[in-house]
C-alpha cells in the first residue's frame, strides 16, 4: 500500500514538473516567465544560477516533508541534537567544512545562518563578547570603507564604535592607514573583507596581521567577511587564504546561495572552539541548552539542502565549478582586454569591473554600478559565477562592441 502512494506520488511530481505549468495564478506565471528570461543574463550579482535541489524539492514532497513543521532552535553542536529539527544534518554540514576552511578537527563551532549578514552578525556578535570577556573593555570594530555594507549596519545595530580604514584603489585595506587609526588601549576587533562588494578585493591579512603585531598588548579578534570568495576559494589552490591555521581568524562568514547554488538565502558560520567558550551564557530550560546563536528559531530547510548537496554535488564537482568561474573571470578580462574596453579584476577574485556601458547594455545584463574617480568614473562589474560562461561572455563582448 504505501509502495504504491509512493509510486502515484513520484508519478505526480514527476508529471508536475513535466507540465512546465501553469500556477493557475496568471500574475505568478508572467513574473516567472519575465525572470525564467532574466535569469539567462544575470551578470551582476553574486548568485549561482544553476541550483541542483531539483532531487531535494522531488523527494520533499514524495516524503510528505512538506507538511511537515522543522525548526532548528538550539545548538546543533552538541551532543543530542533535538529531533524534530534537521540539527543532526546541520552537525554534518558543519563537520564537512571545519577541514576545507582549516580548522583543526574539532575545534571548530558553527551553524547554517539564515545569510551572509547573519553570518557577519555572529562573528561581530561573539567577537565583541570574547574581547569583552578577556578583558572587560569594548573593542573597536576596524573595517575597510569597501567592505559590504552589512558590517557597518550590524556595528550600527550593535551600536560599536568604528573605524573605517582607507583602502587602495584596488578596494584592499591600506595597513599603515590601519596603523595609524588603531587605538592600542581597546581591543581590536578586525573585519577582513574577502570580496569588496564592488571591486572583489581581498584585504592582505598577512600586511594587516604584521600591523596589528605591533601591538603585541591588545587584544585582537578578526572575523572574515568571505560571504562570496569564501565558497569557491577552499576548492581551489588558493585555499590557504581561507584556512583558519594559515590565516588565525576567529571566526568566518560564507553564504550558501552563492557559490553553493542553495535557491534562497542561507550561510555557513564557523568560529573557533575557544571563541565559541568565551560566549555569554544563555542557559534557557526549555530548549535544554546554552543558546549561543542569535536567533531562536532558526531554518531547518536549509541545512538539509546543503547536506543534500555536499552529497550530490560534492567536493569534485564543487572544485571543477570554482576551476571553470576562475577561467571564465580570465576569459572575460581578456575579451574586454581584446576590445580595448578599460577593465580591472583582483586577484583570485570573480569579479570584473569596467567602464560602465550603456544603459541598455546595463539593464539587460543586470550589471551592478559603481563610481570611482580614480578609474575614469563611471563603473559595472559582472559576478562570474557557474552560469555565466564563455559563450555567454562572448555574446556580451559582441554586443558591447557593437
Ligand atoms: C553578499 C555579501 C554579503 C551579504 O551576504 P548575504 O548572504 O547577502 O546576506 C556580505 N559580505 C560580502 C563580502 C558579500 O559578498
Amino acid at each position: 500500500m504505501r509502495k504504491r502512494i509512493f509510486i502515484i506520488l513520484t508519478f505526480a511530481a514527476v508529471s508536475l514538473c513535466a507540465a512546465a505549468q501553469s500556477s493557475g495564478f496568471k500574475q505568478l506565471d508572467k513574473w516567472l516567465d519575465i525572470w525564467k528570461e532574466t535569469q539567462q543574463t544575470f551578470f551582476g550579482y553574486p548568485v549561482n544560477e544553476q541550483s541542483a535541489l531539483h532531487g531535494f524539492y522531488e523527494w520533499y514532497v514524495a516524503s510528505g516533508m512538506d507538511v511537515i513543521n522543522i525548526n532548528n532552535a538550539g545548538d546543533p553542536m552538541v551532543d543530542n541534537p533535538a529531533n524534530w529539527s534537521s540539527q543532526a544534518f546541520e552537525r554534518e554540514v558543519i563537520e564537512f567544512f571545519e577541514p576545507l576552511y582549516g580548522f583543526p578537527k574539532h575545534k571548530a563551532w558553527g551553524i547554517v545562518t539564515h545569510s551572509g549578514t547573519d553570518g557577519n552578525n555572529h562573528g561581530i556578535y561573539f567577537g565583541v563578547k570574547y574581547l569583552y570577556n578577556k578583558t572587560g573593555k569594548m573593542p573597536i570594530v576596524y573595517v575597510s570603507d569597501e567592505a559590504h555594507y552589512s558590517n557597518m549596519r550590524i556595528c550600527d545595530l550593535q551600536n560599536l564604535d568604528i573605524r573605517l580604514i582607507k583602502s587602495d584603489e584596488m578596494g584592499r585595506m591600506i595597513p599603515e592607514e590601519l596603523e595609524k587609526a588603531i587605538d592600542p588601549n581597546r581591543p581590536i576587533l578586525m573585519i577582513y573583507a574577502m570580496g569588496s562588494t564592488f571591486k572583489g578585493a581581498i584585504d592582505d591579512q598577512d600586511a594587516l596581521n604584521a600591523v596589528l603585531k605591533k601591538f603585541p598588548k591588545t587584544a585582537v579578534f578578526r572575523h572574515v567577511d568571505a560571504a562570496l570568495f569564501g565558497g569557491y576559494l577552499p576548492f581551489t589552490k588558493h585555499k590557504k587564504m581561507v584556512s583558519q591555521q594559515h590565516m588565525h581568524y576567529d571566526a568566518i562568514a560564507i553564504s550558501g546561495h552563492k557559490f553553493f547554488g542553495i535557491d534562497s538565502p542561507c550561510g555557513l558560520f564557523l568560529c573557533s572552539r575557544e571563541v565559541y567558550d568565551n560566549q555569554n551564557n544563555f542557559e534557557v530550560t526549555y530548549l535544554n541548552g546554552n543558546m549561543r546563536m542569535i536567533n531562536c528559531s532558526r531554518d531547518a530547510v536549509q541545512p538539509l539542502k546543503f547536506w543534500w548537496l555536499i552529497h550530490t554535488v560534492g567536493y569534485d564537482k564543487w572544485a571543477e565549478q570554482a576551476e571553470q568561474m576562475m577561467e571564465c573571470t580570465a576569459y572575460l578580462k581578456q575579451q574586454l582586454d581584446m576590445i580595448g574596453w578599460p577593465c580591472w579584476v583582483n586577484k583570485y577574485s570573480n569579479t570584473v569591473f569596467f567602464k560602465r556601458p550603456s544603459p541598455e547594455i546595463v539593464s539587460k545584463y543586470n550589471l551592478a554600478q559603481g563610481y570611482d574617480e580614480r578609474f575614469g568614473g563611471e563603473l559595472a562589474h559582472i559576478v562570474v559565477m557557474q552560469h555565466v560562461t564563455k559563450d555567454k561572455i562572448d555574446k556580451f563582448i559582441a554586443e558591447l562592441k557593437k
